[in-house]
């Protein structure tokens, strides 16, 4: 990708980067044909809830085709709406539970309060136990009309089929690097070479891009994780194991902070890579970021599948390419 292509300054529904998906789903409205289930599939942070927020609005909007301003508009934002339920999985529990997709169903043949269409967005639908999931089914197969259901998703891979083939699936993207630089200046009014280097770190993440532009340390803790990276490329073999034994000690009492910072290696070589690919100049040719890529991910599969924590750990920091120029040894 270029960097120097332009970027609409004001993005059509205030959704950036998925225009295409806002196209769609607006032709759908003028051309009355919509659906009665959409699946957002795509990364965390990528604005799925923001698009289909704003398609809610679209659907009950008083001043079409969206305006953001008029009493619907408001309360959709504010997840206010008597007829615009949004659903996810409570922090405190492991599942989105039968009794809330029970209550749904007895809810969705309601009439609606006063909207022209009842909408449920359902978020990080993958949470849905099992019962519930095939519960949202017989919903998904009969809806009342002027029901709307909206489902979002980092996986499409981990809903039933039977799901994911009733919905209308939109393959959500990460946002533009170049549309996110653009959010961030004109939107957020952060300076332009603050925007850039927020944009590279944030890998598409607009939401993250967004929120680390006014909590500084958010921004800190991505840079002190990608530079403990930085210097383990330069570092001896012996300095490798020290910071694989750090991490796992850290792994037993913190483990949320170190799959942060693998998470923050991964989104490192992706960028060198694409860096390498546009033909940019970077220290690792694109052949040897994908490998890396790789061993980070295989790391982070196996602290997920509870394989012992040091070792998983020290074959990632061995596995990695040393930077030229770094100490061997
Ligand atoms: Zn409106």
């Amino acid at each position: 990708m270029t960097r120097t292509e332009t970027v609409d300054t004001v993005p059509a529904w205030g959704v950036v980067g998925h225009d295409w998906a806002v196209a769609l789903l607006a032709r759908a409205l003028t051309e009355r044909h919509t659906a009665h289930a959409y699946l957002f599939s795509g990364p965390p942070g990528i604005g799925k809830t923001t698009l289909a927020r704003a398609f809610a609005q679209a659907l009950n909007c008083e001043a079409p085709p969206r305006c953001g301003t008029c009493r619907a508009c408001q309360l959709i934002a504010r997840d206010a709406h008597p007829d615009v339920r949004v659903l996810a999985r409570p922090a405190d529990k492991k599942n989105l539970g039968i009794e809330d997709i029970k209550a749904l169903r007895e809810e969705v043949a309601l009439k609606p309060v006063e909207a022209r269409h009842k909408v449920y967005l359902l978020r990080e639908a993958e949470d849905l136990s099992e019962p519930a999931a095939n519960a949202l089914l017989k919903t998904l197969e009969e809806p009342p009309p002027g029901v709307v259901l909206l489902l979002t998703t980092c996986d499409a891979n981990l809903l039933l089929p039977t799901i994911v083939s009733r919905c209308q699936h939109f393959r959500l993207r990460p946002v533009p690097w170049a549309a996110v630089v653009a959010h961030l200046e004109h939107t957020c009014g952060v300076p332009r070479g603050e925007a850039e280097r927020l944009a590279t770190l944030s890998e598409g993440q607009i939401g993250w891009a967004t929120r680390a532009a006014q909590e500084p340390a958010l921004l800190a803790a991505r840079q002190e994780q990608a530079a403990l990276l930085e210097t383990a490329l330069g570092s001896t073999t012996l300095e490798r194991l020290r910071l694989a034994a750090d991490l796992a000690e850290r792994w037993t009492t913190a483990p949320a902070s170190v799959r942060e910072a693998l998470a923050t290696w991964r989104r490192w070589w992706r960028e060198q890579l694409r860096a390498s690919l546009a033909g940019q100049p970077v220290a690792f040719e694109a052949e040897v970021c994908w490998r890396a890529l790789d061993r980070v991910q295989q790391a982070i599969d196996d602290l997920d599948a509870n394989v012992n924590a040091r070792l998983a750990l020290e074959a990632l920091l061995l596995a990695l390419p040393r930077r030229p120029g770094g100490r061997h040894g």
